[in-house]
């Protein structure tokens, strides 16, 4: 037999991937099996190598859980085959989540193991919900308690006397199906019916939602908008302080729905700023970079970089795809040290500057416009190299040649819309979307073009965030309802435009 491998119990936490602890993140990362829950975000499994065993043991489609035996039988089995195995569970491993009876056979079979604690559901929905779990005024005691009624009766045998009359806030997970019947005991054994309840479903999550009432309210609010599980439940005192503390549900974005189109290695910023809003990000790429169709310009360039007197970079795009073929090339930002390097803007001085390089110049106006406004009095008898894209404009050869410069201008990168763009998007449509982004022109063309006739129709309706004019110019001409521009073309400028937006109730 093989020496044993060990299982760590992990808690994913509640959703937000953000609040697994760094202990688990750092487990995660060195996994070679990962066993994995409904209620564990799929989003954490990224963060494990990519040749690790994903093993999904939750629900199917609504359908019956994996049963419990099969999940230790599957725990011990792959830790008997010496792999490191992490059991990734929701919430935390040992709060209503069988951790404990799949530690106990571990334990039994004397496999190694260890219990990674993730904040649970009730800790997370209320710190999102706003509700305090204890607060000096309203209550110094605390219950978690399962409101699923088992086949042992659990419901039933808990002591409601003691229960309603000595805990002052309580937590019930896996209530919902019983929620009538648990508000019912409550007032029964001597709990004030007017005490406020709230119901927090999908806490921590974009998607998160919550309904307040009392003990005799609750449930028929609850089956009238079909709010469906999972869900916990609060009862007490101290869900007043609800509508003085929210704070994740009332931003400017909660709620809403918002595309983004832009490359997947760029969508990352946006989608976090949006995020912080309060939105829900979307990130479908309909733009992909690609290598151009030859090197063979870039590179002929490249080798005669002496006698350049200005690098022009019009984007991030243009930094990697240069200093990717410099490396290829055999050389690296030293190669630069003769020439004035031109910026487009911060985004690209930034990228310019992680490889090493100081931005020499900048625009005012970061677009091809403000980089012509920039050089034009400067380049005369110079030459400039201006890596670019393959449908760039021409407006910076044709402006700085006619300043009297020598453009050398070869393709750097293509772009394509990616492999599974079209059906990434019609699922992205099925739903409901508040807003789409665009922050290119090809950004929009692209998506035109994975369309059908009726998904495009349908899309047109739905308004649109441009990052700048000529975007907006191709969504207006592509008969798209542009109803945000910001007046500077940033990413920082375009968020705060789209929190304006839907501040003002629009
Ligand atoms: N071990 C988990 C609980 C598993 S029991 C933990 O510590 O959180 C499953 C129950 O947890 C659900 O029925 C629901 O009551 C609660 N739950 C888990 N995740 C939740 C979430 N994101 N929002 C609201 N309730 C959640």
């Amino acid at each position: 037999m093989n020496k044993p491998g060990k299982v760590y119990l992990i808690g994913a936490g509640p959703g937000d991937p953000g609040l697994i602890t760094v202990k688990g993140q750092a487990i995660l990362r060195r996994a070679e099996v990962i066993i994995y829950d409904y209620l564990a975000n799929p989003v954490l499994l990224d963060l494990a190598p990519k040749e690790a065993e994903r093993i999904y043991v939750g629900k199917h489609s609504g359908c019956h859980h994996f049963p419990q035996e099969e999940i230790t039988r599957l725990l011990l089995e792959k830790a008997c085959e010496g792999k490191r195995v992490i059991r990734l569970k929701g919430g935390d491993p040992f709060i209503f989540g069988r951790g404990g009876e799949e530690a106990q056979a571990l334990a039994a079979a004397r496999i190694p193991f260890e219990v990674v604690p993730g904040v649970t559901a009730a800790v997370a929905a209320a710190a999102y919900a706003g509700i305090p779990l204890t607060h000096r005024d309203y209550t110094t005691t605390l219950g978690f308690i399962t409101g699923h009624e088992g086949p042992d009766k659990r419901l039933s045998s808990l002591d409601w006397d003691k229960l309603a009359a000595s805990v002052g806030t309580l937590v019930f997970y896996m209530g919902m199906a019983n929620l009538e019947n648990i508000c019912k005991k409550l007032i029964t054994h001597g709990r004030s019916p007017q005490t406020p309840v709230a119901v927090v479903r999908w806490a921590t999550l974009p998607r998160q939602e919550t309904l307040t009432g009392d003990l005799t309210t609750i449930a028929g609010k609850v089956s009238l908008l079909n709010f469906k599980p999972p869900a916990v439940i609060f009862v007490g005192e101290v869900n007043s302080l609800r509508d003085e503390l929210r704070w994740f549900d009332n931003r400017p974005l909660s709620g809403r729905r918002v595309l983004v189109t832009r490359a997947a290695e760029q969508a990352t910023e946006l989608t976090t700023a949006l995020e912080e809003l309060g939105a829900e990000a979307i990130v479908v790429p309909t733009i992909e970079i690609i290598p151009p169709a030859s090197f063979a310009e870039l590179d002929q360039a490249i080798n005669e970089l002496g006698y350049i007197d200005y690098l022009v970079l019009t984007s991030v795009n243009a930094v990697s795809a240069f200093f990717d073929r410099l490396t290829v090339q055999g050389y690296d930002a030293r190669a630069l040290a003769g020439l004035q390097t031109v910026a487009v803007g911060p985004k690209s001085a930034e990228a310019l500057a992680s490889h090493g390089v100081n931005a020499d110049l900048m625009p005012e106006d970061y677009r091809a416009e403000g980089i012509v406004a920039l050089l034009k009095d400067r380049v005369f008898g110079k030459r400039l190299l201006y890596p670019k894209a393959a449908l760039a404009r021409n407006l910076i050869t044709a402006e700085l040649t006619a300043a009297g410069a020598e453009v050398i201008a070869p393709v750097a990168y293509a772009s394509a819309p990616p492999v599974s763009a079209a059906e990434n998007l019609r699922h992205a449509l099925a739903d409901r979307l508040d807003l789409l982004t665009f922050t290119a022109s090809s950004t929009v063309q692209n998506f035109v073009d994975l369309l059908d006739a009726e998904q495009l129709s349908l899309a047109q309706k739905i308004p649109v965030a441009s990052i700048g004019p000529l975007t907006s110019k191709t969504a207006r001409d592509l008969g798209f309802k542009v109803v945000i521009e910001p007046i500077d073309s940033t990413l920082d400028d375009l968020v705060e435009a789209i929190g304006n937006y839907f501040k003002q109730g629009m």
